[in-house]
């Protein structure tokens, strides 16, 4: 449709619309006049190894030695990683739905087998212990969560992991896969790390990166921290893979994980200024379900209202039908649930001027709007 003309918002990528810090850049540039140019170590350079590790131990409560610390080319790398270590044929892989689409994908890539742990917005979007405990088979090798979470933005407390941990601690052949990429976007305060909890600290593998809070997309820089065996697996995967991160990009995400939040901290306030916006903009169409997310950069609608009914002569049969009917009459490209296991969602990301947020919404409710009167 953009290259017809039409203009176009995109509500549908999950990357930050800002720049990479002007400190960054310049480490950046700096390596290549260093000529850091040769492979690098495949689990990373050292010194990257090393404050990794700093910042886990400071920022949430995580004791690794940089043997155990793993960068890779995205925390997408890293979590295939993790999957590839550990899934053979017929495993099953927990995920708390909404999840993040690549753990469902990797997963079934690996052989194994994903159960979906359904929540509601009424949960936020939560899976409870209970939950977890009746999903847990002695076929169970892992399960995978991201808080803060894409899709949903909710995030788990410190009191519900807690309640998660009693729970996995009673099935040591269990891991865990904590995907933390969206730590630093996270407007409710203090980030809770479930490997920092120490009678289930061996279980944990804990995945984070660059890319959102450091709006680093583009870098490809993930790492993990994790048991020594885990790692080490991890690092023979990578080995034949793609050996290690790109030797410029590493010198970059060293200079974003020592300069730290001060450096997000802007990017985080405008989000949550923009989170105000597209919620006050979202209550004004009727019968779509928000509720308030509390990190990243998406809000995830309950659309369920809609399906069934008819935009002028089509009748809506899903949240991804819905989703075209969106861009098609709106021109706003937003995302259907159906892949992050939530078919009565769709996900929007703010991270976009406040400008293209108010204008999307106006041009959704437009369209949202018609669906209501021909109900
Ligand atoms: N985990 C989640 C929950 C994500 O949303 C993303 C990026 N969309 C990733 C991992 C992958 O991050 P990276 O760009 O570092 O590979």
């Amino acid at each position: 449709m953009k290259s017809e003309g039409i203009e176009v918002i995109n509500l549908s990528l999950g990357e930050p619309d800002f720049n990479t810090p002007e400190a960054v850049k310049e480490a950046a540039k700096e390596a290549i006049d260093l000529n850091i140019t040769k492979y690098p170590p495949i689990a990373g350079f050292e010194d990257l190894r090393s404050a990794i590790c700093d910042k886990f131990k400071n920022e949430n409560n995580l004791n690794f030695q940089p043997d155990q610390i793993i960068v890779s080319t995205g925390a997408k790398q890293c979590i295939a990683n993790v999957i590839f270590s550990l899934i053979e044929a017929e495993d099953e892989v927990i995920l708390p739905a909404p999840y993040w689409v690549s753990y469902k994908g990797q997963v079934e890539l690996a052989g194994g087998k994903v159960i979906e742990l359904q929540s509601d917005r009424t949960q936020n979007f939560k899976s409870s212990a209970a939950q977890l405990e009746a999903a847990i088979t002695t076929k169970t090798k892992l399960i995978i969560f991201s808080s803060p979470c894409n899709p949903s933005g909710s995030i788990y407390t410190e009191e519900e992991l807690r309640a998660w941990a009693k729970v996995i601690s009673k099935h040591p052949q269990v891991m865990i896969l904590s995907d933390e990429i969206y730590e630093y976007i996270n407007f409710m305060g203090q980030h809770f790390s479930i490997g920092s909890i120490p009678e289930i600290s061996d279980q944990v593998v804990t995945v984070n990166g660059v890319a959102k809070g450091f709006a680093m997309t583009g870098w490809r820089i993930g790492y993990l921290g994790g048991p020594k065996w885990l790692a080490s697996a991890c690092a023979k995967m990578q080995g034949q893979f793609t050996s290690g991160a790109n030797s410029i990009a590493q010198r970059a995400a060293l200079a974003a994980i020592n300069g730290g939040k001060k450096l997000s901290s802007p990017m985080v306030k405008a989000f949550e200024e923009r989170k105000k916006l597209i919620l006050e903009l979202s209550k004004l169409i009727v019968n779509f379900e928000v509720n308030d997310p509390k990190g990243a950069f998406y809000i995830f609608p309950d659309v369920s209202y809609f399906i069934g009914k008819k935009f002028e002569d089509t009748t809506i049969t899903s949240s991804d039908h819905l989703c075209e009917i969106i861009l098609e009459n709106a021109h706003v490209a937003c995302v259907g649930g159906t892949s992050f296991g939530a078919p009565n969602n769709i996900r929007i990301s703010y991270a976009t001027s406040e400008q293209n947020i108010r204008t999307a919404m106006l041009r959704i409710k437009k369209v949202l709007d018609k669906v209501q009167c021909s109900a």
